[in-house]
């Protein structure tokens, strides 16, 4: 399999050339060539070995069809190693949690728990496995890497729970000093490896984006202190992804013969565009549903055609602050394929006409209602009041607590139930990470897993600095050896 870039530049690439590189040369995003076809005989398998070898099984049975620059044996190990019970907490590592209530002849949604990993969040899920990958191929190159990233919170914890211990890799997470939930900054903070270090920045998120920026940019810097990143275009955090699609569409049917519709809160669309991946190999999916918060960038865009970025000013600080984006970095992909896969037209609309209007509009194009008809994707928003609602009243019915980025999910899904057919809401987080939002819709703090209880109390490690870009880079060059 080789790799290309939505800018339609020349080369073609092997999976662990592009694994450690961010943007492609042209400032496109990696993707795979073709999508391989999974048939019905394939299907057929797969849901053999879902049954028989479980989670990593299937993890391996997809990769493959991407990987082919790791031995068959050495990447089984890797799936075999990252998709464990201890890891993840459960045997099926993405089980089914059915929203019924007693008495109802079935379920109304399906929670798929992506969060049961070591930072309750979806992020684990690739983030787990980009660990093990990049210690896999840093040893085999002989190489080093130092991990510069900027957090608002769940990428910074998955990425550095990912990479803790790692032989080869040093992370340097950037935060905003003190805007943290007071959950996500322990996590974080406590965690007292050698190659892990936490640096909070006086000032927002965006100050931190900016510095990371700032120092990629920095050529001469990046390559002698062998800067790299973890963010959400990683092609491999998307493959991995691609994985829960399958295992939550086996557990939810019985035969190869239904179709299901997964529901996904969304921000910079990494997740769902795992979803249009599955869908492209042969998943049946019927709907892809792209549930965002108030910041509605991609629901803007599949129900009027116009994809439009938001400025500093109109970007909403909200209570699933996951999904606070000014624009979904991941977005490209899909409009790649849907455009025909014309690079050079993909290069117009994400370089000149984003930098110079801020937007594009593709309402007038006949290829744009394809995005429902041929690729599935409807959409929604969902606004506090509707999260909190969803929150009442999922519990007041079920029993069951769900986070505030899952009840956009579920806000949203609700809006595109078709009678008789399975709809998945993929729960991205635990409801512990956004407590304080859940005590306002419940009265009540949300559970708390065991492993977590006192961890507000724990010796915390982590540099407090200006929003400066020289700083951070004297940090770097201080604690890289
Ligand atoms: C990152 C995140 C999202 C958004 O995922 P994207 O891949 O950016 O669309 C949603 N919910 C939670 C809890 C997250 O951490």
């Amino acid at each position: 399999m080789r790799y290309l870039s939505t800018r339609g530049h020349a080369d073609r690439k092997r999976f662990c050339e592009i694994l450690l590189e961010g943007l492609a040369p042209d400032g496109g995003l990696y993707l795979p060539e073709h999508y391989p076809q999974v048939d019905a005989h394939m299907l057929a398998d797969w849901r053999g070995i879902w049954a028989q070898q479980g989670y990593a099984g299937l993890a391996f049975a997809v990769l493959s069809l991407y990987i082919d620059d790791i031995p068959a044996a050495d990447l089984k190990a890797l799936c075999d190693t990252t998709y464990t019970e201890a890891v993840f907490g459960t045997p099926q590592i993405v089980p089914l949690k059915p929203l019924q209530a007693p008495g109802a002849a079935a379920p109304e949604l399906l929670l798929e728990a992506l969060s049961n990993g070591p930072t309750l969040a979806f992020k684990d899920m690739a983030m787990q496995l980009l660990g093990n990958l990049f210690e896999y191929e840093l040893a085999r190159r002989g190489e080093e890497l130092n991990i510069l990233g900027a957090t608002s919170g769940d990428t910074g914890s998955a990425a550095e729970y990912a990479m803790r211990g790692k032989k080869g890799v040093r992370v340097f997470m950037t935060s905003p000093n003190g805007r943290m939930s007071p959950f996500q900054q322990a996590q974080m903070f406590s965690l007292l490896d050698d190659n892990i270090h936490n640096i909070a920045i006086d000032g927002v998120f965006d100050d931190c984006q900016d510095i990371v920026k700032a120092v990629s940019n920095d050529l001469d810097f990046k390559r002698k202190y062998k800067i790299g990143t973890v963010n959400s275009i990683n092609w491999a955090r998307l493959l991995a992804q691609v994985v829960y699609y399958f295992a939550g569409y086996f557990q939810a049917t019985q035969t190869n013969a239904e179709k299901v519709s997964f529901s996904v809160p969304s921000g910079n669309f990494g997740n769902v565009c795992a979803g249009h991946v599955a869908r492209m190999m042969g998943l049946p999916i019927a709907q892809l549903v792209v549930a965002t918060n108030e910041n509605d960038v991609l629901d803007e865009f599949f129900r009027t055609g116009v994809y439009r970025v938001r400025g500093t000013a109109d970007t909403h600080e909200t209570s699933s602050p996951s999904m606070d984006i000014s624009k979904a970095s991941n977005f490209e992909r899909f409009v790649f394929d849907l455009l025909g896969r014309d690079g050079a037209r993909v290069a117009q609309l994400f370089g000149p006409a984003i930098s110079q209007q801020g937007r594009f509009d593709l309402s007038a194009d006949p290829l744009f209602v394809q995005a429902a008809t041929r690729y599935g994707f409807v959409s929604g928003k969902s606004t506090h009041a509707d999260r909190l609602a969803t929150i009442r009243d999922v519990f007041a019915r079920y029993g069951v607590m769900i986070d505030t980025h899952t009840a956009d999910g579920v806000k949203v899904a609700r809006e595109h139930l078709v009678p008789g057919q399975a709809m998945l809401v993929l729960e991205t987080a635990l409801p512990i990470k956004f407590a304080a939002t859940l005590v306002e819709a419940l009265g009540r703090e949300p559970e708390r897993p065991p492993q977590f209880n006192g961890i507000e109390a724990l010796p915390k490690r982590v540099t407090v600095m200006p929003a400066d870009t020289a700083l951070v880079q004297r940090y770097i060059v201080e604690h890289c050896h």
